[in-house]
């Protein structure tokens, strides 16, 4: 069934307080959503959440490339879906966002048409994923009380984001991990660190055995020798985010030793670099977490779908729909901290 027209609709969600991370807070976030039209009138589902930090990329910027991305893959059909992923690998680096939610859309409307949800087409390695849920950078006592009430929802990973002041966030995790026992924590520092501060902060979680499962990003995306020190300083698997965008920034960081995880993001590199990464690291050994970046429900529900269907990854932080206003899941159920994907 071949693919006729690409709907853009603009939707603002807000947050359900603040998102504050290293640098930079947001109180809501417009994201796009994609309707991708068959022949038939069928349609698939996708949604687009630009980040100008991360990808450089904005609504405006991705806007005036949709006509041009319409004319490419259009009466290509969607059960070759490769095909469709080939043309749109022409925009992993103008629009990285939206070719990840025309992707999904693809994916979607096949899924449609054959009556069989996303990821069983994605190879349905499993049934759930257990995602955690992220503790954003505020006072010691904020800290501590959104840290409980992620533990008393079920979560059994918690993120905490760091990177701003480091006496402050030594002291905001060491007072968590005081008070909730039973729990891992993924560490986040979205590029805030310079190498030295990475290993002081390491240094006082390894001193106080804080169970940290993956220090993410501490040093600025471009410093991969600095990522290098502080794995090899560190006691603790050290990952990259903004450092791993597309298939060749993840083949560096591996041919550089940089890395322990890569923290893979639809929304960076899109269905078809993913499943790249996926296999490089895989083939090096290296482990996969998998994030999101303010998606609301149809948005994670993308990521549901190929993190299930990969099982690929040993850490899900896939909670945006969460931190949003007013978000139902679309795609998948959330049972505590289970995301089961559906047919939908
Ligand atoms: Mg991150």
């Amino acid at each position: 069934m071949k693919i006729s027209d690409l709907r853009f609709t603009e939707r603002k969600w807000d947050f359900v307080k603040p998102f504050h991370i290293a640098n930079n807070v947001s109180s809501s976030k417009v994201n796009i959503e994609v309707e991708l039209v068959l022949a038939d009138g069928t349609i698939g589902l996708g949604e687009a959440s630009s980040s100008f930090r991360v990808n450089g990329e904005s609504n405006e910027s991705i806007f005036q490339l949709s006509s041009e991305m319409l004319e490419a893959i259009k009466g290509l059909d969607v059960r070759d879906y490769r095909r469709v992923f080939k043309k749109l690998d022409a925009y992993s680096r103008s629009a990285p966002s939206l070719k990840a939610a025309v992707q999904f859309a693809t994916l979607h409307a096949f899924s449609r048409l054959i009556s069989t949800p996303v990821y069983q087409i994605l190879g349905g390695m499993k049934d759930f994923v257990e995602t955690d849920k992220t503790v954003s950078i505020g006072s010691l006592e904020e800290t501590v009380n959104d840290a409980r009430e992620i533990f008393n929802a079920g979560h059994k990973v918690i993120k905490m984001k760091v990177g701003e002041d480091l006496q402050s966030d030594i002291a905001r995790v060491l007072a968590v991990n005081d008070e909730i026992k039973g729990v891992k924590y993924i560490i986040d520092a979205n590029t805030g660190y310079t190498p030295k501060e990475a290993l002081r902060f390491i240094d006082a979680m390894y001193r106080n055995s804080v169970p940290v499962g993956i220090f993410e990003q501490p040093v600025p995306a471009e410093d991969f020798d600095g990522l290098k020190i502080v794995r090899q300083g560190s006691m603790y698997p050290v990952g990259a985010d903004e450092s791993a965008r597309t298939k060749f920034d993840v083949m560096r960081l591996i041919k550089e030793g940089a890395v322990d995880f890569v923290n893979i993001k639809l929304m960076k590199s899109g269905i078809s670099d993913a499943l790249a990464i996926v296999e490089m690291c895989n083939s090096a050994g290296i482990g996969l977490m998998i994030g999101c970046m303010s998606e609301s429900g149809i948005g994670v529900s993308q990521s549901v779908h190929f993190a299930a269907g990969t099982g690929a990854f040993m850490y899900h932080d896939l909670d945006s729909h969460l931190l949003l206003k007013n978000v139902e899941p679309v795609g998948f159920r959330q049972e505590r901290d289970r995301q089961y994907p559906i047919l939908f």
